[in-house]
């Protein structure tokens, strides 16, 4: 390896930090034909969080395609490493079992399975009595399943780093120990240099893989990477008669431990519910290595019970208790992709004790990303886009990271949102809100209505479950409201940009696949793309004047859309402002829609002066409200955006008409039900940087021929020039009105598996579970006629339900009630 002394004035690429990470990404950028890369470590390869791994290589338990293709990879590269380079990574697939030991967890691993299963990984379900047989010191009493990989197992996460940093090497990539980096320069938005403590590398690209520390150095660039290191448990008992190094690994969420053999004893590594955060302030400088001194006080519980698992662990005598810091992010999802506030600057921290087991894929996916200009995989999740500024500050990490470990070993429910760290968003309707009984869930940090329990009723949500919650009743009258009434849905965490100059309308329009520079008062759906063709953002753009631009998209896309029109401005004059806490968003939806808004002003809102797509400032009580007829339900609908300080006084003239006609209020879980029986897309459930516009559907938004082009305009033409494309997404509904859809359900035509459910609800109105799926065809285009030719059935929970699949919405498909 490279001295300090030998850091180039020069490289293509910097990574920083020789953790798995970094060495991965080096090994995979070489491999791809970049040399000119420079890997720069503060101390040695492995001495920050890597060192300590406990080695799980587990490719089961993921229902996200992208994080399962990670672990798939992984688990491959380790296996094939020793060939290529010389040096063992000692990996043994002795085997993976994930327990249930209740209803609930059964039910989860099941779904997991089956999508698992989907993906190529072979989960077979074991009895207790056939868990007992392959680790026989296992109690299993009141094992209900094991989920068994006979190819998952164990690896030495140091060898597998110290073999991808040979195989880096012999492919001519530098790597330099002894150095640090003490900041990252750049000019014009864009990575310049990397200054380290022996000299200046300029550079194209820098990949922050630093670990625990990614969060301090992105800060001195202005880069936001919310991450925070946790206390993270294993112990290692003595030596123990009867074990087997050869018994496969073994997961026991339950009881909050995993077991593996370890140099003739037991190693038992645990998640804890709620987890210490570690060095909240700043992680030293100079912690290497680090071992944490064990709070035996805190972990006693979690350990006995653990222990209860492999009951002769209770009689033998502990020789290590290991506590190691790792990083863990507001979602427990990585912190992967390029920065949104400086280009080229790549990160991949924050792996949530998974950094191993996903390493390899992570390399090559940020490689890959690097050298072709985009990822080739999903990577909606995994955004550095998603987080926000405040989720770094030290009070948020402190309170949520205590939550993040914990979930690892919870079960999974549907409808679950994060306990920890609420409160930090607010509507200005909160207060009106919490009257009318509403259930709030974290959505982005803004809490948000997920149902309500009606006026003056404490919302009591009952149990987690994976089936019918005990507010279906709730959930099922807002629904109908929507479909035959009218409701009010307080929708202030959309993001929101004004846009603003005389070339606003140009650069909209060229970031658009439909034409958003016509008529002034006027909304267009759009998608935008990027050179490759596939969609980064799907929005709404109101022209409000020659000049003067509204764009809104979700709650999630707020820093990639906003990143998106600051590039895309470029030069031009054309400014962006955030308006997303200036304007409040109050919908109104439903056929009597029109009744509510036509008592609160004296615009003339009928279907000749305020047609679908019109937008108009409208007089409502003492305020001007921009009023957008549109619809996210399909329905007849209008969306209001009231500034913040009059929206209680329009909410409240809302209201009080509203009584006349039956107005109710509806929260999210019905907006999700309605919008997915109208097969509504929404960015990042069910859509994502994968898909083209003519695979996910939206010819109807993309005009090729409109003057100027767009974005991303030369790829879709190629895509159909080559015909109609073999995988598209379909609306599924699932004949009989019992079972549930969530997410990763297979979909199977003539008993063939042909892609899975990437969002669903349930459809109140068409009376069965609704979704959205990715289909594949092997042997040609994906056609309403070949839809209709194949028998369809979806999967959920080991049964095979018959469904209907369509192309065209299954509610409303002619559009006539939202142009009613
Ligand atoms: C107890 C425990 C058990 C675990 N078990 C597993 C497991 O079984 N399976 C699994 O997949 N994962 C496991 N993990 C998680 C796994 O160890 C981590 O996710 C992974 O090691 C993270 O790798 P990294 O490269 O991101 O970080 P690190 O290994 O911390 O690498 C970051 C590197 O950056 C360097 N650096 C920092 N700042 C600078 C700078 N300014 N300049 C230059 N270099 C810098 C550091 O010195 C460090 O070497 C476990 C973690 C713990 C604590």
């Amino acid at each position: 390896m490279s001295s300090a002394a030998s850091v180039p004035p020069r490289a293509r690429v910097v990574v920083i930090g020789g953790g798995v990470i970094g060495t991965s990404i080096a090994y995979h950028l070489g491999h791809m034909g970049w040399t000119d890369v420079v890997l720069v470590e503060r101390d040695q390869l492995t001495s920050g969080t890597t060192w300590h791994a406990a080695g799980l290589m587990v490719t089961f338990g993921s229902t996200s395609s992208t994080s399962t293709e990670l672990r798939q990879y992984t688990a491959d590269l380790y296996a094939r490493l020793e060939a290529e380079t010389g040096l063992a990574t000692g990996f043994k697939p002795v085997g993976f079992i994930e327990l249930a030991a209740d209803r609930d967890r059964l039910e989860e691993y099941r779904r997991v399975s089956a999508f698992n299963r989907h993906c190529g990984v072979d989960v077979q379900e074991l009895s207790a009595h056939e868990v007992a047989d392959m680790f026989p010191l296992a109690r299993t009493d009141d094992v209900l399943a094991g989920f068994y990989v006979a190819a998952d197992g164990r690896v030495n996460p140091v060898d597998v780093t110290m073999s991808m940093a040979k195989g880096a090497r012999q492919q001519g990539v530098t790597i330099a120990q002894g150095v640090s980096v003490v900041d990252v320069v750049t000019h014009n938005g864009a990575v310049h240099s990397v200054v380290t403590d022996h000299g200046t590398i300029e550079c194209e690209y820098v990949v922050n893989c630093a670990g625990m520390w990614a969060r301090q150095l992105g800060a001195r660039s202005g880069v936001n990477i919310p991450l925070q290191a946790a206390e993270h448990y294993y112990l290692i008992t003595e030596q123990m008669e009867g074990i087997d190094p050869n018994w496969p690994v073994i997961e026991d969420p339950g009881n909050f431990g995993y077991y593996r053999e370890e140099v003739g004893g037991l190693m038992i590594g645990l998640f804890e519910t709620r987890c210490a955060p570690w060095h909240v302030d700043r992680i030293p400088d100079d912690s290497s290595f680090t071992s944490i001194q064990p709070d035996w006080d805190r972990m006693g519980p979690y350990v006995e019970a653990a222990m209860s698992r492999v009951p002769k662990s209770l009689d033998t005598g502990i020789r290590t208790f290991f506590c190691g810091p790792e990083s863990f992010t507001p979602d427990l999802r990585p912190i992967v992709g390029e920065a949104p506030e400086v280009k080229n600057y790549f990160i991949a921290a924050g792996l949530n004790s998974i950094g191993i087991l996903t390493g390899g894929g992570l390399g090559r996916m940020i490689a890959h990303w690097i050298v072709n200009g985009s990822p080739d995989m999903d990577v909606t999740g995994m955004d550095p886009a998603r987080l926000h500024p405040y989720q770094s500050n030290p009070d948020y990490r402190r309170t949520r990271t205590v939550e993040s470990l914990g979930m690892v070993y919870q079960c999974h429910y549907p409808n679950k949102s994060m306990a920890t760290a609420r409160d930090a968003k607010r509507s200005p309707l909160h207060d009106r809100l919490a009257a009318q009984g509403a259930y709030f869930k974290d959505v982005s940090g803004w809490e948000s209505p997920g149902w309500y329990a009606g006026a003056g009723v404490t919302p009591e949500p009952g149990p987690l479950t994976f089936g019918r919650p005990s507010w279906w009743a709730n959930w099922e009258a807002e629904h109908g409201a929507c479909r035959e009434g009218v409701v009010l849905i307080d929708m202030s965490f959309m993001s929101k940009f004004r846009v603003q100059g005389r070339d606003a309308g140009r650069v909209l329009d060229h970031l658009s696949t439909n034409a958003v520079d016509g008529p002034a008062g006027t909304i267009t759906y759009t998608q935008w793309l990027n050179s490759q063709g596939t969609v980064e953002a799907d929005l709404t753009i109101t022209k409000r004047a020659a000049d003067d631009f509204l764009v809104v998209a979700t709650d999630t896309a707020h820093r990639h859309v906003e990143m998106l029109l600051q590039r895309g401005v470029g030069d031009a004059h054309a400014f962006v402002t955030d308006v997303t806490g200036a304007l409040a968003q109050i919908n109104v939806q439903g056929p009597r829609a029109r009744d509510v808004l036509q008592a609160v002003t004296d615009t003339d809102m009928s279907n000749d002066a305020f047609p679908f797509r019109a937008a108009r400032e409208i007089a409502i009580g003492f305020a001007r409200v921009l009023c957008v007829r549109i619809t996210y339900v399909g329905e007849l609908g209008y969306e209001l955006f009231v500034p913040t300080e009059q929206a209680v006084h329009v909410y409240d003239r809302l209201v009080d008409a509203g009584a006349a006609f039956g107005l109710r209020h509806a929260g999210l879980s019905a907006l999700g039900s309605l919008r997915l029986e109208k097969a509504y897309r929404d960015y990042g459930h069910d859509i994502d940087n994968t898909d083209t516009p003519l695979e996910a559907g939206f010819g109807f938004s993309t005009v090729i021929d409109k003057p100027g082009g767009f974005v991303g305009r030369d790829a879709v033409v190629a895509a159909k020039a080559a015909g109609a494309p073999s995988r598209r997404l379909v609306q599924v509904l699932v004949l009989a009105p019992e079972p549930l859809m969530y997410h990763a359900e297979i979909i199977r035509r003539d008993g063939v598996d042909v892609g899975y459910v990437r969002a669903a609800s349930y459809g109140h109105t068409l009376g069965g579970a609704v979704g959205l799926a990715m289909v594949e065809r092997a042997d040609g285009p994906v056609t309403a006629q070949w839809l209709a030719e194949g028998e369809w059935t979806v999967e959920i929970v080991d049964r095979r339900h018959p469904c209907t699949v369509s192309l065209r919405p299954l509610h409303d498909p002619t559009n006539d009630r939202i142009k009613a």
